[in-house]
């Protein structure tokens, strides 16, 4: 029959042989029996080295890619061997993901379409369970994990993004040109989180990283000044813009509030996403809206002018006249007497050379990485709402921001 011709072409294995193919119309769905070769002795399921046979266990089922609308089943017998190193355990079956019921080819497969759709689409779609889809995600995570090549790290970008209510994760990203990807992520933003996730990379793979970008969280300082004493601290435009943000929603809220007490609470009604964009990303209603705001004199409308000036500072072409901005600029926010503002001015003065140090590493690391990825993550997390736990999540990302090495195969179905 053509489809163990093609199984034979595209997915043999050693040791044992398609033999008979029952094909089922009305369940759409087509069964392949396995066979072993009694030419071949099994292997331990542990370590791989022929063993003699013990036993038989019941009849197993493998989900196999489906074809034209079938699904496709492989049935075997697996048989228990008797391993000199690890007593009686079950036989090496080189087409199966563990305890899973799917094969790896259809494991591949399954994780190929859980990066583009979420998990449950994809169990729904190809008729498997939820759990099918996580276990296969977890195969081509754990080889892609130790598989990858840790080489050639000069940049890293470190971050933290919220997961459920008060808890926070740590992200640690490769930011070098060429090799952007998700490294590492680990619960906490304590020190010993960042220490963590530093082991488990190596430190040794680490020992060519010439710059961090990140944020002035006082741990994570910490940490890399002590692990990476050669690299130099950014303190990058996506979390000082993210200050900025910050500020400008305290200063809306407290003059909403004094509005209110005045009478004239619905100036600021619905306003928040005009002074939080980028005026080029305005829609032409919110820059009407802004353009009415304009005329009130507010406080949020300086401040959303002092934040729409700084964008000035990341043109500079030399630290020495973007320190003369930045002086410049702190000035004018202290002398605003608007008290966030002068807040985020007189963090920019305490880490002014933090912030210059963006200027003086070559090439230049290109400012909308980090936060790129942090947009990635957030878009993951609430797609997958559904996150059980801390491990799926884990899972998805890896998967999709990780950059991993995938399982070869000699033939792909995917
Ligand atoms: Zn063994």
């Amino acid at each position: 029959m053509l489809l163990q011709k093609l199984l034979n072409d595209s997915y043999k294995f050693a040791g044992f042989r398609y033999c008979e193919i029952e094909f089922n119309p009305k369940e759409l769905e087509i069964k392949v029996h396995i066979q072993s070769d009694k030419r071949y002795k099994p292997k331990c399921g542990e370590c791989q080295k022929p063993a003699p046979g013990y036993d038989s266990l019941k009849q197993r089922t493998f989900l196999f890619v489906p074809l034209w609308g079938y699904s496709v089943k492989f049935l075997y017998t697996p048989r228990r061997v008797a391993c000199p190193e690890h007593g009686v355990v079950v036989e090496y079956m080189p087409w199966a993901l563990g305890k899973s019921p799917v094969t790896k080819a259809f494991g591949i497969f399954l994780a190929h379409w859980a990066k583009k759709l979420d998990w449950k689409d994809v169990a729904n779609t190809f008729r498997v369970s939820w759990d099918a889809v996580f276990s296969a995600v977890e195969y081509v995570v754990d080889y892609g994990l130790n598989n990858r090549v840790l080489t050639g790290i000069k940049h890293l970008g470190l971050d933290e993004i919220h997961f459920k209510k008060m808890k926070y994760v740590t992200m640690i990203y490769d930011i070098t040109e060429g090799q952007k990807r998700l490294l590492w992520l680990g619960l906490e933003r304590k020190a010993k989180t960042l220490l963590r996730g530093f082991r488990k990379l190596g430190l040794q793979n680490l020992t060519g990283v010439v710059a961090v970008s990140m944020d002035m969280w006082q741990a994570y300082v910490k940490v890399v000044t002590k692990k990476l004493p050669d690299a130099k601290i950014i303190l990058d435009r996506f979390h000082i813009m993210k200050k900025f943000n910050e500020a400008i929603d305290t200063v809306r809220r407290q003059e909403i509030t004094a509005l209110k007490a005045d009478g004239r609470g619905e100036v600021l009604h619905n306003s928040r996403w005009c002074f939080l964009k980028k005026r080029k990303n305005l829609t032409e209603r919110q820059e009407q809206r802004l353009q009415d705001l304009v005329k009130q004199n507010l406080q949020t409308y300086k401040s959303y002018l002092l934040r729409e000036s700084f964008q000035k500072f990341w043109l500079y072409k030399t630290s020495r006249w973007a320190k003369e901005f930045l002086q410049g600029w702190t000035y004018t926010a202290m002398h605003s007497r608007i008290e966030p503002m002068k807040k985020v001015a007189k963090m920019l003065r305490k880490h002014e050379q933090d912030i210059l140090n963006w200027f003086k590493i070559s090439p230049r690391i290109s400012n909308g990485v980090v936060e790129g990825f942090n947009n990635k993550a957030k878009t993951i997390i609430r797609k997958h709402y559904g996150f059980r736990t801390f491990s799926v999540l884990e899972l998805a990302l890896y998967h999709t921001m990780g950059d991993l090495p995938e399982p070869k195969l000699t033939h792909s179905f995917v």
